[in-house]
């Protein structure tokens, strides 16, 4: 049997991360690989990642390693409602940010993070379940086995919609400007991203009622594009597709408690919101900096899988995570809304927002500091 101080189940972004993360303390790490192989085409999405997770993959030394063109900064962010006057501007200059986020290649981000993890001196990938360990920690995604085996009441509404994602290229330089488009029921974004054109290319998420999305998935290419130029109105240039589309079903999920003596859940095994605000990723690498913070700042004599110590990292993280599916909830909610009075109010109230310079910047603050 091998023995570990943790044992960190889940190699997505944030079980590699939270097994480097742990290591760094000194701590031997066992990082248990998926037992079913999912072999499939590599994952198109480019994630949205906020400053805290960017600081916290420059500290794992998995930032810099990325290629210049797999990550890209965002400086605007221009948000449309469903009516000419519904209009919302963010941009890194009024908010004295260097940039508002970055769109970052999420399979060359998990692709660094393997390789960060095979030369880690005290991290051991094992393959079996001939294991012992002080904590568990949980990172298995929002379908985790071994969370619900624990007896764990994950509370999930699926809001029949799909995420249809795919790569674009364009004719205009895309001047590193996030362009989102409510429109009700809809959500599209297109978010700068420099390839496969440096300058001219945009990761594509476009949320949609289930039906619609399978329509979009079957058409031809050519119909797809007809399809975005009608709903970007034309405003991010000429799109062609440049990847195969691929499709997320919908869903927000919560863990009505996040651990128990020995064991501890981490990223979308303990939460799972809609990516309207790209902050799914960011709740569960901001779940890694606080429990290696717990860990880190633990009494000598105290075990690390004593549930008095993770109750710090739970009572941490309940609020931020909460508020997150609270907030993306209620936008996807009031843009889904038919009826004209409520349309009416949420496009003035967006130009409204626009106009209050310090609401703005509470708001990007917020986004900034997930
Ligand atoms: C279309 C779309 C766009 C998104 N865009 C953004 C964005 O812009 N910004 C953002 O912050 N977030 C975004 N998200 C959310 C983000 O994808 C997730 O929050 C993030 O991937 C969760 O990472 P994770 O490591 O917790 O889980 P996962 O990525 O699901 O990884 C879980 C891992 O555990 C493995 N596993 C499963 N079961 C077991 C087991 N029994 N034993 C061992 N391993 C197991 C799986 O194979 C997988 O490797 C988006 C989501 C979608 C659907």
């Amino acid at each position: 049997m091998k023995r570990f101080d943790v044992l960190v189940r889940g190699s997505g972004i944030v079980g590699q991360s939270l097994a480097l993360a742990l290591a760094r303390l000194g701590l031997q790490v066992g990082l248990r690989a998926d037992p079913v192989r999912r072999d499939g085409p590599p994952d198109i999405r480019a994630y949205a990642l906020n400053a805290n997770s960017v600081s916290l993959l420059r500290s794992l030394k998995v930032w810099d390693a990325l290629p210049a063109q797999s990550a890209t900064p965002v400086h605007d962010m221009h948000i449309e409602g469903d009516a000419d006057d519904g209009v919302l501007d963010f941009s890194s200059w009024e908010a004295r940010v260097g940039e508002l986020a970055h769109i970052v290649d999420a399979a060359v981000l998990e692709r660094e993070l393997a390789s960060a993890v095979r030369f880690a001196p005290h991290v051991t990938v094992v393959e079996d379940d001939d294991v012992e360990a002080a904590l568990t920690a949980l990172c298995e995604g929002k379908a985790s086995a071994s969370r619900d085996a624990r007896g764990v009441h994950f509370e999930r509404e699926d809001y029949g919609h799909r995420a249809v994602a795919a790569r674009l290229s364009t004719d205009q330089d895309h001047r590193n400007i996030a362009r989102q488009w409510f429109r009700s029921p809809d959500v599209l974004a297109l978010l700068p991203f420099d390839t496969p054109r440096p300058n001219a290319s945009y990761a594509l998420v476009w949320s949609l009622p289930e039906a619609r999305a399978q329509a979009l998935m079957a058409m031809d290419e050519r119909a797809f594009e007809q399809a975005l130029m009608q709903a970007t109105g034309g405003a991010a240039g000429t799109l062609s597709l440049q990847s195969p589309r691929a499709a997320w079903p919908l869903m927000r999920g919560r863990a009505d408690t996040v651990c128990g003596a020995g064991w501890v859940l981490l990223g979308d095994a303990a939460h799972v919101v809609h990516p309207l605000a790209g902050q799914g990723l960011n709740l569960g690498l901001a779940d890694v900096v606080a429990l290696a913070r717990v860990i880190a700042a633990r009494e000598p004599w105290r075990d690390i899988g004593d549930e008095k110590l993770l109750r710090r990292y739970a009572r941490e993280r309940v609020t931020p995570t909460w508020a997150m599916g609270q907030l993306t909830d209620g936008l996807l909610q009031l843009f889904a809304h038919p009826a004209p009075a409520v349309r009416e109010l949420r496009n003035r109230g967006m130009s409204l927002v626009n106009q209050l310079g310090p609401v703005k910047r509470w708001l990007t603050a917020r986004a900034l500091d997930s």
